[in-house]
């Protein structure tokens, strides 16, 4: 699993302190210091998702936009380490608040860079195998699922996103909606799919038609790597 994967599942799920494992033992406890968190590569040339989503967004987006909420978390975690050693908690409601954007920043953009691949020209993607299955029993049809994840995601009040989540207490497929990078957040869900309809994603080419975007954006969706992280899901 690549290191980007694995931030992101670790920030879906509940972590467990090494120290609850070995309770009452005698251990010496080091605190390490916070990850360094880098900007993932993509398994696409900036260019590659034209027409539907333009090289030079894709360049400013990743290069820029991911960039400054890995830096965010990044300096997040350090002032947060910084605060637990200088025994001053003044600003622990700022860092907290930090930690939660710029990681839901990270992680979502993450996630959105895997949700898409290079198009096939004249073909729109649909899901296979037990995640066609699993949409189709939750939504009725593929097509109905369109129709509410397209609505979520043209109905967010300013910059955030729409995501299809496995909710891991019934392993029910969940749509949900987030405003900025972490509110509105279902808790207990795993993300497997997200589009991005902050502006920033779309003003470039779409302008104020963010719908246009969104149902562009369906040729783009990596199927694949959603039923792959669907799969992982379903292990929690
Ligand atoms: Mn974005």
């Amino acid at each position: 699993m690549d290191s980007t994967r694995r931030d992101f599942l670790t920030m879906g799920a509940i972590a467990i302190p090494a120290t609850m494992a070995v309770a009452n033992a005698q251990v010496n406890i080091v605190e390490t210091t916070p990850t360094l968190h880098t900007l993932p590569t993509l398994d696409y040339a900036y260019s590659d998702l034209e027409p539907y989503i333009d090289a030079k967004t894709m360049e400013i987006h990743h290069s820029k936009h991911h960039q400054a909420y890995v830096n965010g978390l990044n300096k997040a975690e350090e002032m947060l380490f910084k605060a637990r050693g200088d025994g001053d908690y003044s600003l622990v409601q700022h860092w907290t608040r930090q930690l939660a954007f710029h990681g839901g920043g990270h992680a979502l953009h993450s996630l959105f860079w895997k949700s898409m691949k290079k198009p096939v020209s004249g073909i729109t993607p649909r899901p296979g195998g037990t995640l066609m299955v699993a949409i189709q029993n939750e939504f009725g049809s593929f097509d109905t699922f369109k129709k509410h994840f397209s609505a979520t995601a043209n109905s967010v009040e300013g910059g955030g996103w729409a995501l299809l989540s496995l909710r891991t207490s019934d392993k029910r497929l969940l749509i949900t909606q987030i405003e900025n990078q972490q509110k509105q957040s279902y808790w207990n869900c795993i993300p497997l799919l997200a589009v991005d309809v902050w502006e920033h994603a779309y003003y470039l080419k779409y302008q104020n038609k963010r719908a246009d975007y969104v149902e562009a954006w369906w040729n783009l969706v990596n199927w694949d790597a959603t039923q792959q992280f669907y799969n992982q899901a379903l292990q929690f």
